[in-house]
């Protein structure tokens, strides 16, 4: 596991572009994290790493936003995703290996996530921009990342 402290939204940003330049296009990336734990600013720093500037937010009401990049990337965020039939009405399951999916609130879909995906588990501290970034799934890169 790779873990990394940010101390800054753009910190966050740097990291996201960073886990961007290693990516292969395929990816699966899920993260876990309470609201305000900085998943919307880590996938703005990862698509841009992929060369995507506009607009990235939570697509809380779209359920998918998606951009077009380096490599195709679908944003999600589960936040409103309940059953498997909500998810299954997203086109979740079409957009697996057709690009890069990364997950917001991936709590919600767990038993649906892809065994090899990437896992980022972003946590809080006692100091308001702090975050930590725990990153399953990309030991091999460690040297890049950190
Ligand atoms: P989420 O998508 O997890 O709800 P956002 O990325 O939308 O979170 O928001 C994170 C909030 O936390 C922003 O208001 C941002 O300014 C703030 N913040 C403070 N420190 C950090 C940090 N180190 N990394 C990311 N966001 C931070
Ligand atoms: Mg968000």
């Amino acid at each position: 596991m790779i873990r990394k402290v940010t101390r800054s939204p753009q910190q966050t940003e740097e990291l996201g572009a960073k886990l961007a330049s290693v990516l292969k296009g395929r990816e699966m990336i899920a993260m876990f994290g309470d609201l305000g734990a900085g998943k919307t600013a880590f996938t703005r720093g990862l698509c841009a790493g992929l060369g995507i500037s506009d607009g990235v937010c939570s697509p809380t009401f779209a359920i998918v936003n998606a951009y077009s990049g380096k490599y195709p990337v679908y944003h999600f965020d589960m936040y409103r995703i309940t059953d498997a039939d909500d998810l299954f009405a997203t086109g979740y399951y079409d957009y697996i290996g057709n690009g890069v999916i990364i997950i917001e609130w991936s709590e919600n879909i767990e038993s649906e996530l892809e065994p090899d995906c990437i896992r980022i588990r972003i946590s809080k501290t006692e100091s308001e921009n702090e975050r930590i970034f725990e990153i399953e799934g990309l030991d091999d890169y460690a040297d890049v990342i950190c």
